[in-house]
């Protein structure tokens, strides 16, 4: 049955390639919940990745000329269509990667934030007038767009990752070429349909489905790609910077996390269950910035785990369209395997299963939300990102041993504290070696604020005024002779 969308012509099966539709559906797009198909999409490798940067750079020569207030009043469009089109969106968005369907809704409306302020952000990509260090000099300096820019995005956030890369680059005047996760490629296209009846010009906004290996290595090495910004995996994260290096490109990565989310024993204990309810089942655990290791200190442990558990055994899990629905499937049957690997591990070194614990009946590509108590550092769940719906608990007794443990990952994305102490509260957050820290909130993502990470968690910034950083050159003009 095909999806009961307000606008069929939403769903699409081609890729967007110089303002056109074009290639031959082949692969299939599954919906999680269901197994079923529910399109095709073509599947492009390296010659059409090299095809489409070549309209890029073309569409880049007429875009960069673009005056800001032009970019911006175009992408104000495609933001005004983006929200006038959220159910279709999100019930694209629910069919392909199974997150419930007020949650898909609320991606719609996180993803075209962006396009909205770096619609408004386009125009203030200020230069500076530098005082000169010769008499008869003067110093200029300019922010140009750094030219074509490539995406690679994953399943996780089917829209937010390509709006958090693309508004900003186009708002700035570069052009894009973009590669969605197989898993996910509908909403990606919705996207660019969406993005063409705003009136964005042929070649500026470029969508490809396919291999991602050669469509990866054909953007990396193009001389003609200035950057690439990639939303995925840590391993692909440095194959893709290593690739990069050839053409010494600048990359944007957000990779992996281990977020830790640490109660003190001052926290306002209800708060912090909310907090980690929202920072850990969003999405079915499937975010990098999910809270993997909830450490909390003793004097708070046993009402923290109960008040917890008890919610989380409240949580309905099924098809994400249907009412009241607060956990969808996971993305793939691989997905649950690598939960039940570490809910298995925790289990047999002596962890305990407060609720949940298994493969949910549901289906395949179900897992029932799990907390486990009496976590300890040699387990699977404190080196690994599990991506899902697993909740391990640690207890631990100090300040230091908090901050200690938190850091101990080679990772450094989000991390989550809470505690009402000023001093603490500084001390710790200070300490944290993560490019984000939620204090007193499970929620970090925001247009307004930068999103990214330290350590292997990444390079660079996205959203936000920092988020134009990646798409603009300083040009120096050094004028003399005057
Ligand atoms: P996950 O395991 O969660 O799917 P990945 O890092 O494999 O995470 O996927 C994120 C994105 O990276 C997807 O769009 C995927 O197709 C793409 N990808 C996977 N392998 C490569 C590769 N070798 N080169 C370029 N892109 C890749």
């Amino acid at each position: 049955t095909p999806l009961p969308l307000k606008d069929p012509t939403l769903l699409k099966s081609q890729c967007y390639v110089n303002g056109e539709w074009v290639g031959t559906p082949t692969d299939p797009v599954i919906n999680p919940a269901t197994g079923q198909t529910i399109g095709h999409v073509p599947r492009f490798g390296a010659k059409e990745a090299a095809e489409a940067v070549e309209h890029a750079g073309k569409a880049f020569k007429l875009w960069s000329k673009k005056t800001a207030k032009e970019r911006s009043n175009i992408l104000r469009k495609w933001f005004d269509l983006m929200i006038a089109n959220t159910d279709d969106l999100g019930l694209i968005m629910t069919a392909e990667q199974g997150k419930p369907l007020a949650e898909a809704k609320g991606e719609v409306a996180y993803a075209a934030s962006f396009v909205e302020f770096f619609a408004e952000e386009a125009r203030r990509v200020y230069g500076d007038i530098i005082p000169q260090h010769r008499p008869d000099h003067r110093i200029l300096v300019q922010k140009q767009p750094i030219g074509v820019c490539a995406a690679i995005t994953p399943w996780n956030f089917p829209a937010a990752m390509i709006t958090r890369k693309c508004s900003p680059a186009i708002a700035v005047g570069c052009t894009m070429v973009v590669k969605p996760a197989p898993e996910t490629p509908l909403t990606a296209l919705a996207l660019a349909e969406l993005a063409h009846r705003a009136g964005i010009p042929a070649g500026v906004l470029n969508i490809i489905t396919g291999d991602a290996a050669p469509i990866g290595k054909v953007w990396c090495e193009h001389p003609t790609v200035r950057f690439i910004g990639f939303t995925g995996s840590t391993p692909v994260g440095k194959l893709l910077m290593a690739q990069a290096a050839s053409t010494v490109k600048r990359v944007g990565l957000e990779l992996g996390g281990n977020a830790p989310f640490i109660v003190f024993d001052d926290a306002d204990v209800d708060a912090a269950v909310e907090g980690a309810m929202v920072s850990k089942y969003r999405n079915m655990g499937q975010t990098c910035v999910c809270a993997n290791r909830i450490f909390v200190q003793d004097a708070v442990h046993d009402e923290f785990v109960a008040k917890f558990t008890a919610k989380v055994k409240a949580l309905k899990v099924g098809n994400g369209v249907e009412a009241g629905i607060d956990q969808g499937p996971l993305i793939k049957p691989a997905a649950v395997d690598k939960v039940e690997a570490h809910v298995k591990d925790a289990i047999a070194k002596g962890g305990k299963v407060e609720t949940g614990g298994k493969r949910s009946d549901l289906g395949q590509t179900f897992f029932e939300p799990t907390v486990i108590s009496g976590v300890t550092t040699d387990m699977m769940v404190t080196h690994e990102e599990t991506f899902g719906p697993l909740a391990p608990i640690y207890r631990f007794k100090t300040e230091e041993e908090a901050v200690e443990l938190a850091n101990a990952t080679q990772f450094g994305l989000a991390s989550y504290f809470y505690g009402r102490d000023i001093g603490r509260i500084f001390r710790v957050a200070e300490a944290l070696e993560y490019g984000m820290v939620g204090i007193n909130t499970g929620l970090v993502g925001t247009d307004v604020a930068p999103f990214g990470g330290v350590k292997e968690s990444g390079l660079g910034r996205e959203g936000s005024h920092y988020g134009l950083d990646e798409f603009v050159e300083i040009k120096l003009m050094m004028l003399g002779g005057i």
